[in-house]
């Protein structure tokens, strides 16, 4: 094994591309932070106790994909295989429930790490931009972060996209459909994990990408069928404030999620040009969550995109982001007095804002002026003793090739008009 190779499963984000993983990252940020979400971050680790009672036991999260160890002290910890229990468990910890201020509108950003098998928009880190309403059972709550997510996508010029609704129910009707669909499910010809599957955890049964159990499920109860008049009433609503914001989804009866902590509105945004793993965002209501933390009763509702499948999603649509140059200006001193002018200069114009480079470790105009157009800089500062000796410094236009002479004490107001 080569020293240089990352682990297994993971990817650096280097530049030029990592560019693009800041701005889409910054792009699905920019709705939620309009509409009130406040930036939470918390460990990248966890007691492993919060994902085996938050995420479900029955998951493959938990059984399968978790990074759980146990520390030098004899702590149980898991690396975070996703936001949502961590954030919960940092509002109620701070308490930020108990101000009657709510729902608590907490949005995050960061890395996720799941034992999974590595493919093609399939790592073992990962990176997710999350957004949670903690503290309110609101049909508008759950539109709204659906249409944030959709903006958020749009933003970044994505249309092959889908959204795709369902209901789960709630603690009422859940039990019955689950019972129903347990009695059609131990009917099938299913092998012993799925069986044992249909014990403790049989909605995740139909999630099933097999088609030996997808030709099985045809005739498999729905809960839409099943939903008691309170969910019903709810999730129309949702899907009215969605029609009426103009946006297309589709119901999907067989979406389930791969968290237990799901409850009534469940909603998954897949892109067609990503193969099999389609999957770009999810999430839902969560009205059980906290109380199955320890926490009172907070209905709730988030969601989480992949930063890495939405990157994957603009190659797929041949999206290239326009991002602004990271260097503006580049200067190119020749002999050491230069250096030092010039290097103070370098920092005036940063100071004033403009996004500024210098030649390092003696170059000479050549390679210096290689490095100022690979920089992608719109300008080059070069100066010589001769200049410096006359109190300029030349001013080089890297598209048009023109070049003139500028003093040096209106330096950084010719480089901003010249930049404008
Ligand atoms: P999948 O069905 O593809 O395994 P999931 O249901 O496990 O997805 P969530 O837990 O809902 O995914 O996470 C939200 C988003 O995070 C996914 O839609 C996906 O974009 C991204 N994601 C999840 N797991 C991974 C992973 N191992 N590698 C890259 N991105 C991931
Ligand atoms: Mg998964």
């Amino acid at each position: 094994m080569s020293t240089f190779q990352a682990p297994k499963g993971t990817y650096d984000l280097i530049p030029p591309h990592s560019a693009t993983y800041l701005a889409v990252r910054d792009a699905i940020a920019a709705p939620v932070r309009r509409a009130g979400y406040g930036y939470v971050e918390t460990p990248g680790f966890e007691n492993v106790e919060l994902f085996a009672r938050g995420v479900g036991e029955s998951t493959d999260i938990v059984t399968k994909e978790m990074y759980a160890f146990e520390t030098k002290g004899g702590d149980r910890l898991a690396l975070r295989p996703e936001g949502t229990a961590s954030v919960l468990r940092a509002a109620l910890q701070a308490g930020l429930h108990k101000g009657g201020n709510l729902p608590v509108k907490l949005w995050y950003s960061g890395s996720y790490y799941r034992y999974e098998r590595p493919q093609k928009g399939r790592y073992r880190h990962f990176s997710q931009v999350g957004a949670e309403a903690i503290g309110a059972e609101d049909p508008a709550l759950d539109a709204e972060l659906v249409i944030l997510a959709h903006d958020a996508y749009r933003s970044l010029g994505l249309r092959g996209f889908r959204i795709l609704l369902n209901s789960l129910g709630d603690a009422k009707c859940r039990p019955v459909y689950r019972a129903a669909l347990q009695e059609f499910l131990r009917g099938l010809d299913l092998d012993e994990d799925t069986r044992h599957r249909i014990d403790v955890n049989p909605l995740r049964v139909l999630d099933d990408k097999r088609p030996a159990v997808r030709s099985q499920l045809a005739d498999a109860p729905l809960f839409r069928d099943h939903l008691c008049e309170d969910c019903r009433a709810y999730h129309a609503q949702v899907r009215e404030l969605l029609t009426a914001a103009g946006i297309a989804f589709e119901d999907d009866p067989t979406l389930v999620r791969g968290l237990d902590y799901y409850t009534r509105t469940t909603f998954e945004f897949v892109h067609d040009g990503l193969g099999s793993q389609s999957a770009v965002g999810g999430g839902g209501r969560y009205d059980g969550l906290s109380e199955m933390i320890g926490g009172p009763a907070l209905p709730s509702v988030g969601w989480a995109l992949g930063v890495d499948r939405t990157v994957l999603a603009l190659e797929a649509e041949g999206i290239t982001l326009e991002l602004p140059a990271s260097t503006d200006v580049y200067a190119v001193p020749l002999g050491e007095e230069a250096r030092q002018v010039l290097f103070a200069q370098v920092t005036e114009l940063r100071r004033a804002g403009v996004a500024t480079d210098l030649a390092y470790g003696g170059k000479g105009l050549k390679n210096a002026m290689k490095s100022a157009n690979r920089s992608g800089a719109r300008l080059a500062l070069v100066a010589g003793e001769r200049d410096l000796a006359e109190g300029l410094v030349q001013l080089k236009d890297l598209t048009s090739g023109e070049q003139r002479p500028v003093a040096l004490d209106a330096l950084v107001d010719e480089v901003r008009k010249a930049l404008d």
